[in-house]
């Protein structure tokens, strides 16, 4: 009854609380009594063979830490059916009846597969974005927030000192949640993000004029990465509005850093969960956070969840900011 011998994985796009994550799998799987193997670089590691058994030991000291000790990779081997065969006889061999795989929406369409082949999987969602529909919270979001809204601050310093418009591109290529609950925290003139389409003269040069009109003296501009054409943003602006204006774009300094207290705790949650299920010999689900529960769904069904943004809130940081 239930798995005896369980591994753990990082795939796709790091984030920081995946290390969170591995450390409660290992530990709640070992102190269920299984066997815990720690796989390195993603579905790779199953496919290479490249995996170790892990000791309470194993995961010291790596709760504080960005990044993911087991190291992450993108695998196309693995995203073939052979692939998937080949990872899940490596499981059979080593007697490894589940996984627990930290990462995004691929890595999942990839613990479903491999649930097919015989090896229960459960995902965990780990990514930056906070883009995956089944769930109101990835493990990392936290962080790039935070981390992100800090960088403004800093940028805001001397766009006030110069009278400047700042336009900064913040993580997101599908998912504009970064860009708004970071719009809010710093308190950005105008948000763009890719699922709500803007016009440049009502949305940016009017709100700014307006602004202005009371006595507003520098903005900041949050573009989400999945708009694109910050540069061209910024120029336009500049030319339109007469205010000198600068393009600043995040980037990775968005996915490092020491995750928050709350990555580590909701990872560590999820963490636990995920081996419960295992212990029941439930696999083909992924964790989620709807309110502040840790729940969880088919991989199928979760996959093909519409994804909702917030509009309202994205109304309310309109009229906030002015
Ligand atoms: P993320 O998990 O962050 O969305 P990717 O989309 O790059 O990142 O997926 C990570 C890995 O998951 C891929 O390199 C591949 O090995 C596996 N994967 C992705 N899509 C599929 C799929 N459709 N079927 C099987 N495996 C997949």
């Amino acid at each position: 009854m239930g798995a005896k011998s369980i591994a753990v994985l990082t795939s796709g796009g790091d984030a920081p609380g995946m290390n969170a994550a591995v450390r409660a799998v290992v530990r709640s799987g070992l102190s269920f009594g299984m066997k815990v193997y720690g796989v390195m670089r993603g579905y790779n590691g199953l496919l290479n063979g490249d995996l170790h058994e892990m000791s309470m030991r194993s995961v010291s000291d790596i709760i504080q830490h960005g990044g993911t000790a087991l190291f992450t990779a993108r695998s196309p081997e693995f995203n073939t059916p052979e692939g998937v065969q080949k990872a899940a006889a490596t499981c059979r061999n080593l007697g490894i009846d589940g996984v627990v795989v930290i990462g995004g929406d691929g890595s999942f369409r990839g613990a479903r597969d491999l649930t097919g082949a015989g090896v229960l999987c459960i995902g965990i969602p780990g990514t930056i974005d906070n883009d995956i529909a089944c769930t109101d919270y990835t493990i990392g979001y936290d962080t790039a927030l935070n981390t992100a809204m800090e960088m403004i601050d800093r940028i805001r310093d001397t766009t006030e000192s110069h009278d400047r418009c700042s336009v900064v591109e913040v993580m997101g290529r599908r998912c504009g949640d970064i860009a708004l609950h970071t719009g809010i925290a710093v308190g950005a003139i105008a948000t763009l993000v890719p699922e709500i389409p803007y016009d440049f003269q009502k949305d940016i040069v009017d709100r700014m004029k307006a602004a202005q009109a009371t006595g507003k003296k520098h903005f900041i501009v949050v573009v989400a990465e999945g708009v694109g054409k910050t540069q061209e943003i910024t120029e336009r602006i500049q030319k339109e509005t007469g205010i000198e204006s600068r393009a600043t774009i995040l980037g990775h300094v968005q996915r490092g850093g020491s995750p928050t207290l709350r990555d580590r705790v909701v990872a560590s949650r999820m963490g636990y969960h995920a081996v419960e299920l295992l212990q029941k010999s439930v696999g083909n689900r992924v964790v989620a956070m709807k309110g502040e529960q840790i729940v969880d769904f088919d991989i199928t069904e979760a996959l093909n969840m519409p994804r909702v943004f917030d509009e309202n809130l994205y109304r309310i940081s309109a009229k906030l900011s002015i």
